[in-house]
C-alpha cells in the first residue's frame, strides 16, 4: 500500500484513476488544481505524485519545479497528452521519474505505478534511522520524531558518521581523520564542542556518550 497524491482536472479521468487506485489498495487524495496539489504537499508526505501536465492556472511542469526547488524528492509519474520528445525532455529534465502519455490504459500507469514504487523503496533505504532520529544523506537532511532538525554541515558530516558506526568508541582524533578532509585543522576541543552541540539539537544528553581517556560512542537507544 502506497500513499499518492493524484492531480488531474479532468474529473473523471480522475474519478476512474481514484477507483482504481483504491481498488488496489491505495490510499489516495485526490485534487483538480496545481495550487491545491501543492498545498497537499505542504502537509502531507506521499509515496508517489501521479501529476497532470496540463492544469489551468498552475501547470504540472510548475508543481514538479517547485517540489524538486524545495527538496521534495517524492517520485513523480507525469500524465500528459503531449508527447513530443521534446516536452517528454523537458518533464524529465525537471526531475519526473517517469512519464505516461495519455490516452493510456489503468494497466500501463498501473505497472509505472509499480515501478516507481519499487525504486523508491530501495533508495529509501540509504536514509539511516536510530531511535527517533533519521538522517537522509542524499537530501542531507535530519529529523527526531518527524521534526526537522537544523544542522551545520560539519554536524552533518558527524552526525552521519556516528550513525554509520554505532555503538563504537572513536578519539577525538580518529573522529577528526575520518570527518574532517585531511588538509583542514581542527582541534581536539573544536571536536568536544560539535558533540556538545549534536547533543543539544538531538536534545539529548547521552545520544553521545563520553568513553573517560579514550573517546567517544553514539548511542541511539540512550535517552
Ligand atoms: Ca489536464
Amino acid at each position: 500500500m502506497a500513499k499518492i497524491l493524484l492531480v488531474e482536472d479532468e474529473k473523471d479521468l480522475a474519478q476512474q484513476l481514484e477507483d482504481w487506485f483504491k481498488r488496489e489498495q491505495h490510499t489516495i487524495d485526490v485534487v483538480y488544481t496545481g495550487q491545491d496539489a501543492l498545498n497537499y504537499l505542504k502537509i502531507s508526505k506521499y509515496d508517489l505524485v501521479i501529476l497532470d501536465w496540463m492544469l489551468p492556472l498552475v501547470s504540472g511542469l510548475e508543481v514538479l519545479q517547485k517540489m524538486r526547488s524545495h527538496n521534495n524528492r517524492t517520485p513523480v509519474i507525469m500524465l500528459t497528452a503531449k508527447d513530443s520528445e521534446d516536452d517528454k525532455e523537458k518533464g524529465l529534465d525537471s526531475g519526473a521519474d517517469d512519464y505516461v502519455t495519455k490516452p493510456f490504459s489503468l494497466r500501463e500507469l498501473s505497472a509505472r505505478t509499480r515501478a516507481a514504487l519499487r525504486r523508491s523503496s530501495q533508495a529509501a533505504k540509504t536514509v539511516l534511522t536510530a531511535g527517533d532520529v533519521e538522517l537522509d544523506p542524499v537530501s542531507r537532511t535530519v529529523s527526531k520524531g518527524n521534526v526537522e532538525i537544523h544542522l551545520e554541515p560539519k554536524e552533518f558530516n558527524l552526525l552521519e558518521f556516528f550513525m554509520r558506526h554505532p555503538q563504537q568508541v572513536f578519539s577525538a582524533d580518529a573522529l577528526i581523520d575520518r570527518v574532517w578532509p585531511s588538509d583542514t585543522l581542527v582541534s581536539t576541543d573544536a571536536i568536544r564542542t560539535y558533540i556538545k552541540i549534536l547533543r543539544k539539537k538531538l536534545d539529548n544528553e547521552k545520544v553521545i556518550q563520553n568513553v573517560r581517556g579514550v573517546g567517544y560512542k553514539f548511542e541511539p537507544d540512550m535517552k
